[in-house]
């Protein structure tokens, strides 16, 4: 083979991963344009080495060139694998892979330009309301007012205003080039080469391309809504640096009551009724959600016996009908008696006996 990437970088097949990385190491450092300026035929073998490990320091790459050779590209359709080294930019994706980061350069400085702060994303934000069982019931509007982030106006929510006047980078003090990894020299990373940095971190956001807007929503709750159910308003999240908004959501929290309790579209509740009025019968008060209503229990209602009262539940979302209300009777014994009521109760239980 005329370019067997293993002769290239004098490994056999059977070469590990670690071999393959010392190997590309010892010629990078060799034959590195840095090390050579002007040398075409150094440029020419590292532009070789660079290929050569960039496909066998892939397993996928390296499996496609051990079983297909030359032709690995064109024999492997799955994928493309047709990335070249890109001299222009730096030896950034194979110096980043094998050293980890730009973290192999020594110096420092200010390494703002390479910092540059994300641009502010859009978000969407989820607010909690909680709401009485009537509210739920009768549909309400609600006025929130939050705080959100909001892409900076200053910098257009990039965290980075140019500089009326470019400076000199003080990084590399304006040369472009910093000693790098193995003593070789490379571009400055705080001024990509330039020697010149021409933004710095927007004085209004920080550098951290948002700022905190209070905003003000009405949000309209439809009776009958479900508990935890999420209303969506659009556009009222966060802005991003494109002007894209997130989206706000009001999630629905039922706040509890005092007596009843909500299933579903049913409600619930305990009434305690006296002892006599459970074996005697008779009309009980009952505080439904709208108001207090009377009730008839029948003779002998029995402690935990369930009576429903229709229409005395919440409004079913998105229709005018409701639910029922369930009463469940709790019955009241004495806790203490009068003589009369012993005689009395005493005369019943010889008449049950
Ligand atoms: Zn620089
Ligand atoms: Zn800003």
């Amino acid at each position: 083979m005329a370019n067997d990437f293993y002769q290239i970088l004098g490994l056999d097949r059977k070469a590990d991963d670690k071999a393959i990385k010392s190997a590309y190491r010892k010629l990078a450092r060799k034959y590195h344009p840095d090390v050579n300026p002007g040398d075409k035929a150094a440029e020419a073998k590292f532009k070789e080495i660079s290929n050569a490990y960039e496909v066998l320091s892939d397993p996928d790459k390296r499996k496609a060139y051990d079983k297909y050779g030359d032709r690995w590209e064109q024999a492997s359709q799955m994928q493309d694998y047709g990335e070249n080294v890109d001299f222009g930019g730096g030896f950034g994706s194979i110096f980043d892979h094998l050293f980890g980061g730009g973290g192999g350069f020594s110096g420092g400085g200010s390494a703002y330009e390479q910092d540059r702060p994300e641009p502010a994303r859009p978000k969407d934000l989820t607010i909690d309301v909680e709401l009485s069982l009537e509210e739920i019931d009768s549909g309400t509007t609600r006025t929130l007012s939050y705080q959100v982030g909001d892409a900076c106006k200053s910098c257009d929510g990039t965290g980075a205003v140019r500089l009326r006047a470019p400076r000199q980078c003080g990084a590399c003090g304006g040369s472009g080039i910093m000693k790098g990894i193995f003593g070789m020299q490379q571009q400055c990373a705080s001024c990509n080469g330039s020697g010149r940095i021409s933004f710095e971190k927007c004085p209004t956001c920080a550098g951290t391309a948002a700022v905190r807007t209070q905003k003000r929503v009405e949000v309209k709750i439809p009776a009958g809504i479900a508990e935890g159910r999420k209303l969506r308003v659009p556009g009222r999240g966060s802005v991003g640096a494109n002007g894209r908004a997130g989206d706000l959501y009001v999630q629905v929290r039922e706040a509890k009551h005092g007596s009843l309790r909500r299933l579903g579209d049913d409600l619930e509740t305990e009434v305690h009724v006296n002892y006599t009025t459970a074996i005697l019968g008779g009309e009980i008060r009952v505080n439904a959600l709208r108001g207090p209503v009377t009730m008839k229990i029948p003779e002998c209602s029995q402690p935990g016996q369930k009576f429903r009262l229709t229409n005395q539940g919440m409004t079913k979302f998105g229709t005018t009908n409701r639910g029922n209300l369930i009463v469940v009777l709790k019955v009241d014994l004495p806790k203490t008696l009068n003589d009369r009521e012993r005689e009395m109760l005493k005369s019943l239980s010889e008449v049950k006996a």
